[in-house]
């Protein structure tokens, strides 16, 4: 099958957004932005091997490359609208593409958001994904936004994908159930779009969770200039992922990646409106700890346990500091 055909079969559709003026099948798209709005945009690139297990389903791929990429959507308050698709591929093998283009519409159909062009060429295995979203102008939550007092906050429950991902790598070491509930956090995280609009107008800073808790805090509290404590008592770990073993699923809680939680900042006057939006069960979000005055010259996330800090170091994991 010759490229034109495998893009006209598998990946064009009847255009159903009016934003839309021209999909696939020009030179360019041509798309509306409504006047009130700002264009987000985000490009995430997932290599076969190093960003999945190189026998990992067709299906799988696609729908984790579009969960991850629009979890980037989620933490700025953004709603998804339309995206398109780098595809290198070293063969046209027509079964792994019908599968892809399947699981990949499925997947963009949940959260409305069409495709609108791509590039297609022959190579390693390698799938760009670029997602374009809205927000009301100047209400984009950013990672600088964070000030001192302000309480941090995580959607979700953390350490599922980064335990997922272990799982599905070694031997399975608890039962079918939670090894399944696992591999499909790793394979199909939830986006958290309704959470980012839900705390758009209330959030101060945002950042999503793809490389760890900490790791990502990190960039909140360098870019907000604070430092951020947290109480690692106080994390939201799923009962799948405790099953792996209390210490192993703190672990992977504060450093593991791949959970696309949205970690975001309240300021003490919005507190309440937070709490009762967790309370009604519009959000689902924890409390985990504080921005405070930033003690030295480089910002930096300390992590609390029993009041005792633990060092966390992103390569060995955690440690008590040894007193
Ligand atoms: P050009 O040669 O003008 O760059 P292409 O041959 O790359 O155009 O693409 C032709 C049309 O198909 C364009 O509208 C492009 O956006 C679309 N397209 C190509 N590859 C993909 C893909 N993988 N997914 C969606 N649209 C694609
Ligand atoms: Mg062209």
């Amino acid at each position: 099958m010759k490229e034109f055909d495998i893009i006209s079969t598998y990946f064009q559709r009847p255009v159903k957004h009016a934003s839309i003026v021209k999909s696939i099948g020009d030179d360019c798209a041509i798309l509306s932005i409504p006047e009130s709005c700002q264009l987000v945009v985000s490009m995430d690139t997932l290599v076969s091997g190093r960003h999945f297990p190189e026998n990992t389903l067709p299906e799988h791929i696609a729908t984790r490359a579009f969960c991850t990429c629009l979890s980037d959507l989620a933490a700025m308050g953004a709603t998804p609208r339309w995206f398109t698709l780098g595809l290198t591929l070293p063969e046209a093998d027509i079964s792994w593409i019908s599968s892809f283009s399947h699981a990949l519409f499925d997947i963009a159909d949940e959260y409305d958001c069409e495709l609108v062009g791509g590039d297609t060429t022959q190579g390693p295995l390698t799938i760009t994904l670029q997602v374009h979203g809205f927000v009301t102008q100047g209400s984009a939550l950013t990672r600088d936004a964070g000030v001192e007092g302000d309480a941090v906050f995580v959607t979700g429950a953390l350490g599922d994908g980064a335990a997922g991902l272990e799982l599905l790598l070694s031997k399975p070491v608890v039962d079918d159930e939670t090894q399944q509930y696992l591999a499909r956090r790793f394979h199909r995280p939830e986006p958290q779009i309704i959470a980012g609009r839900t705390i758009v107008d209330y959030a101060n800073a945002a950042i999503d969770i793809s490389d760890g808790l900490v790791a990502d805090l990190q960039h909140i509290a360098r870019a907000s200039h604070v430092d951020i404590e947290i109480d690692v008592e106080k994390l939201p770990i799923s009962a799948a992922c405790q099953k792996v073993g209390g210490d192993k699923a703190l672990h992977y809680a504060l450093i593991g990646g791949d959970d696309y939680q949205i970690a975001f900042t309240v300021p003490r006057k919005n507190i309440d409106v937070v709490n009762s939006l967790v309370a009604q069960k519009k959000l689902n979000a924890t409390y985990i700890g504080e921005l405070v005055t930033c003690q030295e010259t480089y910002p930096k996330v300390r992590c609390l346990r029993d009041g005792q800090l633990l060092s966390i170091d992103n390569e060995k994991g955690y440690q008590h500091f040894a007193s």
